[in-house]
Formats: C-alpha cells, sequence, structure tokens
C-alpha cells in the first residue's frame, strides 16, 4: 500500500506531468492519453476510456487504456445507453449499464468510475475507469480524478479553439485568394504581405515577385483619375483616432500592368490598426473597372451618334418646310412634291430611328422581344428588299439566288424584313466602291439558311463578334463617313435568335463580307 505522502507524491507528478502535455502544444490524442494512464494509474485500475462530445452531442471514444481495438465501436453504442439513462438521471440504470460495458472489456473488472469532462459549465466528454476490484473511493480519489478530467477539458478546449481558428484562417485565406477583386495587404511601411489570384490577373505581376515589395512598386499607376495615396500619406493618413470604414482612401485610374498595357482600376485601400493603436496593414482591394469604364465610353458613343443621327433628318425637315413656307415665291406643284416627299422619307427614318431606340431598349431590359409569327417567305423578303434597295445605288450590281423549292417558315415577317433590310443596307454601305451584293438561300430539312454577300471593305478577325454588340461600329474612316448608329446588327441578332435562329459573318479587310442568318424551319 502506498503511503499517504507517496500518494500525494504521485498524485503531484500526474498533474504536472498533464499540465506540462497540454503546455508543451502535444496534439489531444497525446493529452487524452496522459490523463487515461495518470487516472487508471492512480485508482489502481486496469482499464480507462475517455469520450468527447461531438456539436451534434453525440459522445465517441477518443482515448482508452486496456480496450482491444475492435471493441471500440461496440463500446460506442454500449456508452450511449449510459450516455442515455444519465441523462435520464436514473443512477441505478447507470450503473447497470456500465457494470454491462465493464463485463464485455474484461469479466473481472467489476468497479467503474465515471467523471463528466466539462469546461465553463458545457459538458465536453466523459471520463470511465474500471477495476478488478470492489474499493472504496475516498472524496479525495474523486475530487483527483475530477482534477484530470478538469486538465483534459482544458486540453479539448484549447483544440477546439485551435482547429476553429485554423479553419477561420483557411476560409479566410480561400476567400481572400479566390476573391473576384484584387487583394493586396500590407505591413505599415506598405510592404506587400499577400498578393491574390485576381491580382496577379490584373497587374501580370506573379504572388512570389510581388511579395516583398513595396507596393508603389507593384501597383503603379499610368494615369491617375482620382485619389493619390502619397499625398494622402503626407497629410498623415491613415487617421488612427478615426478608425473606421470612411478613412479607407480610393484611388481610381489606369493601372501600368507589367506587360505594359493598362487596366482600369479602383484601389480601396482600408488601414487596419492594433488595439493601442498603431497601423499595423493597410488591406487594398483592387476593382477592375474597365467595363464601367467601357460602359461609360459607350454611353458617350451612343449620345453623340445618336444626337447626329437625330439632327440630320431634323435639319433637312426643317430646311425643306421653311423653304415650302417661304411667302416671297410661290412653289410649282411639281416643285411642292418633290419638298414634301424629302420631308416625309426624313420623318420616316426619324421615326424608323426612334423604333430601333425603342427596342433595343426593350431588349436591353430583358423584356425580349414580341413576335407575330406566321408562314414567312424568305426568298420572297429578299427580292423585295433588294427591289427597294437597288433604286438607291447605280454603283452596285445585285444577284438573287433562291432554289425554286427554297420552304416558307415560321416567323415574324416584319421583324425578320427589318433584319434583311439591315444586311442588304450595310452591303451597300460598306462596299463604297461598288461591286456585287449576293443574296441568297439554302435549306437543309431542319433548317434554311440565308446569305448576303458584299465585295467591300470587309473586316479584322477581332471585330467580327463586337459588330453584333449595342452601339459598336466599327472605327474607321468609312464609319465616320457613313450613317450608322451601331444598333442594326445588335437588333438583327436579337431578332434572329428571337426565331431561334444565328447569325454570323465572314469576312476579310478589302475583300467583302457575307453575313449568314440561319433559322429553324417550324
Ligand atoms: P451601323 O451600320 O448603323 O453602324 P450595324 O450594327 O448595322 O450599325 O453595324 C455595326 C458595324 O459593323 C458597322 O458600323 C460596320 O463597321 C460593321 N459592318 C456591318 N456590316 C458590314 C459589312 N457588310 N461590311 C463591313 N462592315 C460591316
Amino acid at each position: 500500500m502506498l503511503s499517504l505522502l507517496d500518494f500525494r507524491v504521485r498524485q503531484r507528478d500526474f498533474l504536472l506531468e498533464i499540465s506540462k502535455a497540454i503546455t508543451s502544444r502535444l496534439d489531444l490524442n497525446e493529452v487524452l492519453k496522459r490523463v487515461v494512464n495518470a487516472s487508471v494509474a492512480m485508482l489502481a485500475g486496469q482499464v480507462g476510456i475517455i469520450a468527447l462530445r461531438d456539436d451534434r452531442g453525440e459522445y465517441h471514444i477518443q482515448a482508452v487504456l486496456g480496450v482491444p481495438k475492435e471493441q471500440i465501436p461496440d463500446l460506442n453504442t454500449r456508452l450511449l445507453e449510459v450516455i442515455q439513462t444519465a441523462s435520464a438521471r436514473d443512477s441505478e440504470l447507470v450503473n447497470t449499464h456500465l457494470r454491462e460495458m465493464a463485463a464485455v472489456i474484461d469479466k473481472r473488472l467489476i468497479q467503474s468510475f465515471a467523471i463528466p469532462l466539462a469546461f465553463g459549465g458545457e459538458a465536453m466528454g466523459l471520463m470511465l475507469v474500471f477495476r478488478s476490484f470492489q474499493g472504496g473511493a475516498t472524496p479525495d480519489d474523486i475530487q483527483v480524478l475530477q482534477s484530470f478530467a478538469d486538465q483534459a477539458a482544458i486540453a479539448v478546449h484549447n483544440a477546439q479553439l485551435y482547429e476553429r481558428m485554423n479553419f477561420d484562417r483557411k476560409q479566410l485565406a480561400a476567400v481572400i485568394q479566390h476573391s473576384a477583386d484584387g487583394v493586396v495587404i500590407l505591413d505599415d511601411a506598405l510592404t506587400i504581405l499577400n498578393f491574390n489570384h485576381a491580382a496577379e490577373r490584373m497587374t501580370g505581376w506573379t504572388a512570389w515577385e510581388a511579395l516583398g515589395l513595396k507596393v508603389d512598386e507593384v501597383l503603379t499607376f499610368a494615369h491617375v483619375d482620382k485619389g493619390d495615396l502619397h499625398k494622402a500619406l503626407e497629410k498623415g493618413w491613415p487617421y488612427p483616432d478615426q478608425q473606421d470604414a470612411d478613412d479607407a482612401l480610393y484611388v481610381e485610374g489606369d493601372l501600368l500592368r507589367r506587360d505594359g498595357l493598362t487596366t482600369s482600376v479602383g484601389i480601396q485601400y482600408a488601414p487596419l490598426f492594433t488595439d493601442d493603436g498603431k497601423l499595423a496593414n493597410v488591406v487594398a482591394n483592387v476593382r477592375d473597372i474597365s467595363n464601367f469604364r467601357q460602359a461609360q465610353q459607350m454611353q458617350n458613343v451612343f449620345i453623340s451618334t445618336v444626337s447626329h443621327e437625330l439632327k440630320t433628318p431634323v435639319a433637312l425637315i426643317k430646311g425643306y418646310a421653311a423653304t415650302l413656307r417661304r411667302e416671297d415665291v410661290t412653289w410649282d406643284e411639281a416643285f411642292v412634291r418633290e419638298y414634301s416627299g424629302v420631308i416625309e422619307e426624313e420623318s420616316d427614318r426619324l421615326t424608323e430611328l426612334i423604333e430601333d431606340l425603342l427596342t433595343a431598349s426593350r431588349i436591353q431590359a430583358e423584356r425580349g422581344l414580341t413576335l407575330m409569327p406566321g408562314d414567312m417567305n424568305i426568298a420572297e423578303i429578299a427580292r423585295r428588299s433588294v427591289a427597294r434597295f437597288q433604286t438607291q445605288t447605280d454603283q452596285h450590281k445585285f444577284e438573287i439566288h433562291f432554289p425554286a423549292d427554297f420552304p416558307l417558315v415560321q416567323g415574324d415577317e416584319t421583324r425578320f424584313r427589318q433584319v434583311v433590310d439591315n444586311l442588304v443596307s450595310n452591303a451597300i454601305k460598306y462596299s463604297p466602291n461598288g461591286g456585287t451584293i449576293a443574296v441568297g438561300g439554302t435549306a437543309d430539312g431542319n433548317t434554311v439558311s440565308l446569305y448576303v454577300r458584299d465585295q467591300g471593305v470587309g473586316m479584322k478577325e477581332s471585330e467580327m463578334d463586337q459588330i453584333f454588340d449595342r452601339f459598336y461600329r466599327v472605327d474607321g474612316a468609312l464609319s465616320r463617313k457613313t450613317q450608322g448608329t451601331g444598333l442594326g446588327l445588335y437588333l438583327s441578332k436579337a431578332i434572329v435568335q428571337a426565331h431561334g435562329g444565328t447569325i454570323r459573318v465572314e469576312s476579310s479587310p478589302g475583300k467583302g463580307s457575307t453575313f449568314f442568318v440561319t433559322l429553324p424551319v417550324s
């Protein structure tokens, strides 16, 4: 038998060992193992078990002494019964379950101790010790075991905190790394500590190259529109006495990329202070605003083109009307008819332009196009369109090729006429030196195709997708001279798509273009 003094010494040694294990950052399993070992030794027992409670309140065995591995699943199930009866406060039944559990492990185990693991009032698990003799456990024994269990609970709590912190850190790192905006984290001397994927993409620098450099070696501007980091720094930014979001600094301009190109960006520099008010970090959030800039530019182009397009017919109408109204001259009938004719034509042009603008805005607002479908004879629409435009040019030769059995298709004839008119009118507009304009069709059972071919200026490959965008016009001497809003092909595409079809172009600069429209037959 141990003397009381020996016992106390042992007790102290165990506690010391356990606390050392916790503070020396051994992993949780190691700490639990030591707690189990110490507890079993303290009670001169043979078997010890520690089970931990998970987020759902279920208990799972985590550390054992004297239990073969293959018994653990069965013991987990029995443990469940113990927990359930314990929570029903039926101590008799708990003891029965504990005895059964002990017997499963080893028939010689006849006494059991159950000590809860708790931290801050929250149940974290349960420790069980079994021994092969029935002996009185003094309150002292129980108290010592409880202090072991408390140590284990601290270790579990720390491990959970550490795990959660680690998870939060990983989550944050993933958010930063995959953010669509560039995120650049700087230290208090504005040295780059973190550089995410989007920042790499926007600047052309790799994180590997950028880390450790000063921010203005990497985020350099070709042109600044708003804000200035250096001026702000000279004026004392960031101001530690106003530590709120408003203290962020916004800089907007064209960022000079590593490859010499530029990207329009808006950078928000947000300062981060330590508790005692010292600047710890600056987080720069870099947003690519090229699309926004492009949209703004497009809007400006649109306003100037549309105003120009509106002004021309209005000026003509006003001029012709003023002439007709002159009181000092009497105009003959033929003259009046000719002038009124021009006024009527120009009014039609105005109406058409306004219609186009309204349709475009409806499409843009995603209210879509309403179609009035019926049988549609594309060959006939094309013939009539060519006949109308032929009268407006003597520089161009027209050819029409449709097979005799070209099928009727389902569609909105008025809308589709707009597509054909637009393609034929463009073919004339963009072949200023004349040439042949061929309009024709092919059919293959399920689909029909219409083509409009010219021998005009053509276009570069890079323009081929963009010409179908709203207000897009190829920038060149010819388009500056020719009337147009850049809406024709945008509307044509929308109309063709509303019919379930496609439109595309084949072209080469100086040689001409062919537009193809393909529609399903039904
Ligand atoms: P608009 O003719 O009013 O400018 P569109 O949307 O009809 O607008 O055409 C967009 C742009 O596509 C034109 O400005 C022109 O640059 C180009 N384009 C259209 N058709 C042709 C063509 N047949 N040949 C060459 N370029 C064309």
